[in-house]
């Protein structure tokens, strides 16, 4: 699992590690986040931070 490196929340695009659909999360996200294609989960709630279990390609603001 890897955390989002800013304190800051922003948006991250990741890449799902298991269909490579490119998907847009929020850093700081409160709830699950599933992949939209394979239903894999990406990211969960961290407290704070989320915990994404992806490939983070870039910050998008
Ligand atoms: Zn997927």
């Amino acid at each position: 699992m890897v955390k989002v490196d800013s304190d800051t929340p922003c948006f991250v695009r990741v890449q799902c590690v298991d269909c490579e659909n490119e998907q847009i999360l929020y850093s700081h996200a409160s709830t699950k986040v599933d992949c939209e294609v394979c239903g894999k989960t990406l990211a969960i709630p961290g407290g704070g931070k989320a915990e994404v279990n992806s490939k983070i390609l870039e910050i998008v603001g």
